[in-house]
């Protein structure tokens, strides 16, 4: 995936990071690699990365509706903790 950055107008590739920030929230972004502007993408604490890597499993391992479920829970505890981050 591309994208155009918005700073120096540079079309890179996305490279995502993962930031640590205070209290166990890491912070998920890419950076522009001409300019390093950086983009920020979404927030993940704990509960949520354990929840992604189950989620990981249970596919791996052919359980769907686990999957599914898990994906649910991931989506909807992100959209908490990110809407109090404020995006
Ligand atoms: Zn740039």
């Amino acid at each position: 995936m591309k994208f155009t950055c918005r700073n120096c107008k540079e079309i890179s590739e996305v490279h995502y990071l993962e930031i640590k920030r205070p209290r166990g929230i890491n912070q998920v972004l890419f950076r522009c690699v001409n300019c390093e502007e950086d983009y920020h993408c979404y927030y993940t604490n704990a509960k949520i990365r354990r929840l992604q890597k189950e989620q990981v499993k249970a596919r791996e391992e052919g359980l769907y509706d686990k999957a599914s479920e898990l994906y649910n829970e991931t989506k909807r505890r992100m959209d908490e903790l990110n809407e109090k981050k404020g995006g």
